[in-house]
């Protein structure tokens, strides 16, 4: 199909761009995709809630190995393991001074603020730990941190195009519900170039490498990584890293800026378990079918922005509770169970 062509031509890239125009990031993309009445709230509104423990561990876990990696690329060394760990710790310990803690947490019950702080900041300190040994020796960072914004006007109009052309097709084939299908997909795709949105983010960690540089007179090629670093409770499915949208939309900025789809694209998982910090890394690839997907879902996204119409998520869903919902107690959709005592007899 016409329409899965390289994306590079139409898009517009930038590096550290500063916010110059509307942007959707992928936190964004996901959390309408998991509640639109949390995108509302959170993005619409502007109503922002506390970070729990979970969230500040993921920014002392971030911060430390961003230092880390930025010293290897400078110095062309890792820090000292107990710099990274002091590291990590002072970034827990600003973010909640910055930011609050949400002590709703299912860590944090019956605990006090200190005590969730001080558990917070040893595990970032296990967790950096185990990265320090057992994955930043072996990366081989070419960029940390990296912010893009890409402009997707032309490109959306370009593929509107393409997929009227397929809507004609797929009618003269007969196939009448697949052609009124890429129809409303291509205006879509109009009504998203008209809004003016870019698609902007934050790569954590870009490696650079060339493939075969071990060995002598093999021709050598640039190889291009994009990785990400994830904190987790528990061991992540093998196919985490298939299925994350986050590295597609990554995959599809690193196309535009780089003029290529990256070689890999990976999830470095530390998790914390009572036995220790395991490190389990997801790789994975995408194509330009998976470009087209995550394009569909982005434009979806604009013109559900646009509507102003947003969609609740299912009550019985894990995250429509007080627990894990920093909306629930003033959602108009959140659920209020009450339990009631039933005659059974009654009805006889
Ligand atoms: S309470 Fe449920 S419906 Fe309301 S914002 Fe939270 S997840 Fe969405």
């Amino acid at each position: 199909m016409k329409q899965h062509d390289s994306i590079v031509p139409d898009l517009k890239s930038i590096i550290g761009a500063d916010k110059l125009r509307k942007q959707l990031h992928i936190s964004g993309i996901n959390m309408l995709n998991e509640c639109g009445i949390r995108f509302e709230f959170r993005y619409i509104l502007g109503m922002k809630r506390k970070p729990n423990a979970f969230l500040h561990c993921g920014t002392g876990t971030d911060k430390a190995v961003s230092s880390d990696l930025t010293n290897k690329i400078d110095k062309g060394e890792l820090l000292a393991e107990k710099d990274v760990q002091d590291i990590a710790a002072s970034a827990v310990k600003k973010s909640v001074e910055e930011n609050g803690l949400d002590l709703l947490d299912e860590d944090a019950e019956g605990k006090s603020k200190d005590d969730v702080v001080g558990e917070t900041v040893d595990k970032a300190v296990r967790l950096v730990t185990a990265h320090h040994s057992k994955v930043a020796p072996s990366l081989r960072p070419k960029h940390i941190s990296r912010r893009f914004s890409v402009t997707l006007d032309r490109f959306m109009r370009t593929r509107a195009k393409l997929y009227r052309e397929d809507a004609e097709q797929m009618f003269n084939a007969g196939n009448k519900y697949a052609a009124k299908m890429l129809e409303g997909q291509a205006t879509r795709m109009n009504s998203a170039a008209r809004e003016g949105w870019d698609f902007a983010g934050e790569w954590d960690i870009i490696e650079q490498y060339l493939d075969g540089d071990l060995i002598e007179n093999v021709p050598l090629e640039e190889k291009l990584v994009i990785r990400d670093t994830k904190t987790s409770k528990k061991t992540p499915s093998e196919d985490e890293a298939d299925k994350s949208t986050q590295l597609s939309g990554y995959a599809v900025a690193a196309t535009a800026i780089y003029g290529k789809t990256p070689d890999a694209l990976a999830l470095d998982f530390l998790v914390d378990l009572k036995r220790g910090t395991e490190y389990a890394p997801r790789f994975t690839t995408r194509t330009p079918d998976d470009d087209a997907v995550f394009f569909n879902r982005l434009a979806n996204a604009v013109n559900t922005i646009k509507s102003g119409i947003f969609t609740p998520t299912k009550p019985d869903d894990w995250r429509c509770s007080k627990k894990w919902c920093g909306y629930f107690e003033v959602c108009p959709y959140a659920k209020r169970p009450k339990s009631v005592l039933v005659n059974i007899n009654a009805a006889e």
